[in-house]
């Protein structure tokens, strides 16, 4: 496997000897002073990397960095921060492909996805950069003669960013972009399994601030380590946003400690996504929206189709056509062209997903196909599974779980509301969609009685959103949204000012005080 990409991004200079650096700040450059680490590959796994976890200690300096840098970046025009962002962006289109075959190397994705979420990162420069001329407020007449009122919108602080292994820099660039246009120095812990994408995000982040000396170092800056690090993160009042994405468990722990100390938290977790198939539905198109949402990255998505819903006058037609489409995925080494599925993350997601087919037949499920670790053909060492389908019930509890490897549980219904309950009877709630041809249903998917996720798609799938939408989901997903629309608001407080002009000092609602 070829490691050049390190080199031609830098990456392998920031280390020492074997050891990678885990606190970067522009300033500071230092060994993590915790336990060893090492990150593999899930294409074999082969080692790629080694570090000690940044401690609780050492983010008390990160801290005070962070603190210094806020001080003076709030002070820069937002277009001036956003001319840090273009440059970002403009240096991240440089390197697209580089930066993908880190993603490849360390999250497994296959070539053309991973390139798919630079691809995301360049956008929401460009995005940003826009928004950096857009933070703007509410005029509002006063109640009182002689004034007027005002809302604006200033920088927060320095924001945590707690990221998860399958979008290893996308989830990063649409909290750093924005928070650095509105004025927020950006902290990024990243997955212990993903580590040297946030070297080589930190990298190509440097090279620009090496040529903006009035803008400080530290408000792009890395700290790696592991849930210690996080909680500590969590608990830093420096913090008064801590951005967290990935599992439930780590969204309800990060959200507990974080609203202990009344600070905010943005959280992106779980989903159990849904597509219900309507009896009107283009089967050609809803076939391939399928196949791509639940196969696609290993099943490795946070919106990767979990549940089919399909009406049962047509689910016998569909499942075997997508048993059949299913068997031509070809499943394998995700450098090399024509693969569609690659490894999962590690042996703990291939054991997971194992339980989780062994609990669903348990549950009266019957595995239609898939589901079987793949030997041949593919790289040792990595784990490789053929993209399960499982018929069951709706109500089996372990379809109300997310598996997050490539489980397919195919259901049925027989009306429309039945599906739409359906839909909403898990506890997560991020992305959904319905393939229909009656506007009818497309209208009930989408309205108040409808989806009850963040994301309600028509006839698209539940996986690929665009940076333009805002993105996230409700109930255990946590009800974050990050990415477009007026997401940038997370990462601003907001003032509202009276001004009196008159001569006059009026109460509000009339009172009299005197
Ligand atoms: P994970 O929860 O194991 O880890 C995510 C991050 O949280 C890591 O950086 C980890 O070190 C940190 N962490 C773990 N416990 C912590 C704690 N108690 N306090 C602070 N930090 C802690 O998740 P993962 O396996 O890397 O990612 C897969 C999960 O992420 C799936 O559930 C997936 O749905 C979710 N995800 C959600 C979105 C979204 O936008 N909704 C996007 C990507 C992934």
């Amino acid at each position: 496997m070829s490691l050049t990409c390190l080199e031609t991004l830098g990456v392998n200079t920031l280390k020492q000897g074997d050891i990678f650096y885990s606190v970067l700040t522009g300033n500071t450059l230092a060994l993590g002073k915790g336990a060893e680490f090492s990150a593999y590959s899930p294409i074999d796994g082969a080692k790629l990397s080694q570090f000690n976890n940044a401690t609780p200690e050492q983010l008390e300096t990160v801290s005070a960095e962070l603190k210094e840098a806020f001080k003076v970046l709030r002070t820069i025009p937002a277009p001036r921060r956003g001319e840090l962002v273009r440059r970002i962006g403009e240096e991240a289109r440089k390197y697209k492909e580089e930066l993908a075959q880190v993603i490849s190397l360390e999250a497994g994705k296959i070539v053309p996805e991973a390139l798919g979420e630079v691809q995301e990162w360049i956008d929401v420069c460009d995005f940003a950069v826009g928004q950096s001329r857009m933070l703007h407020g509410l005029s509002i007449v006063s109640e009182r003669p002689g004034h007027r009122m005002m809302e604006q919108w200033q920088p927060l602080g320095p924001v945590a960013v707690i990221t998860a292994f399958n979008f290893p820099m996308a989830v990063w660039a649409w909290n750093t972009m924005l928070g650095l246009v509105c004025g927020d120095p950006v902290l990024l812990k990243p997955s212990e399994k993903a580590p040297l994408c946030a070297l080589a995000m930190y990298q190509i982040a440097q090279n620009v601030l090496a040529d903006m000396p009035d803008i400080p170092k530290a408000v792009v800056s890395v700290m790696i380590g592991d849930r210690d690090l996080g909680e500590a993160i969590a608990a830093n009042d420096t913090f008064p946003l801590v951005s967290a994405t990935g599992s439930t468990t780590m969204g309800r722990a990060v959200a507990t400690t974080v609203a202990g100390r009344l600070g905010r938290s943005l959280l992106e977790l779980g989903g159990n996504n849904a597509m219900i198939v309507s009896p009107t539905a283009d089967l050609d198109l809803a076939l391939r929206a399928i196949v791509f949402s639940a196969a696609g990255t290993a099943g490795q998505r946070c919106t990767t189709l979990r549940r089919l819903i399909t009406h049962e006058s047509i689910v016998d037609g569909l499942v075997e056509r997508l048993a059949k489409s299913y068997g031509s995925l070809r499943v394998g080494n995700p450098l090399e062209d024509g693969t569609l599925v690659g490894p999962l993350v590690d042996d703990g997601s291939f054991s997971r997903m194992q339980a989780a087919l062994v609990t669903a037949k348990k549950q009266g499920g019957e595995v239609v196909c898939g589901g079987e670790r793949v030997t041949e053909g593919v790289p040792a060492g990595g784990f490789y599974v053929r993209p399960a389908i499982v018929r069951i019930a709706h109500d089996a509890l372990i379809v109300h779980e997310e598996t997050f490897a490539p489980i397919l549980y195919v259901l049925t219904y027989r009306n429309f509301d039945e599906a739409i309950d359906i839909q909403n009877e898990v506890p997560q709630g991020l992305s959904s969609a319905v393939f229909t041809e009656s506007l009818r249903e497309a209208e009930m998917f989408m309205s108040p009685e409808g989806s009850d996720c963040g994301i309600a798609n028509v006839n698209i799938g539940t996986s690929g959103a665009e940076i333009g939408g805002a993105f996230g989901g409700e109930k255990e997903t946590g009800g974050g949204r990050e990415s477009g629309s007026d997401a940038w608001r997370n990462y601003m407080r907001r003032t509202t000012n009276t001004i009196n002009y008159g001569g006059d000092l009026p109460l509000a609602q009339g009172i009299v005080f005197e």
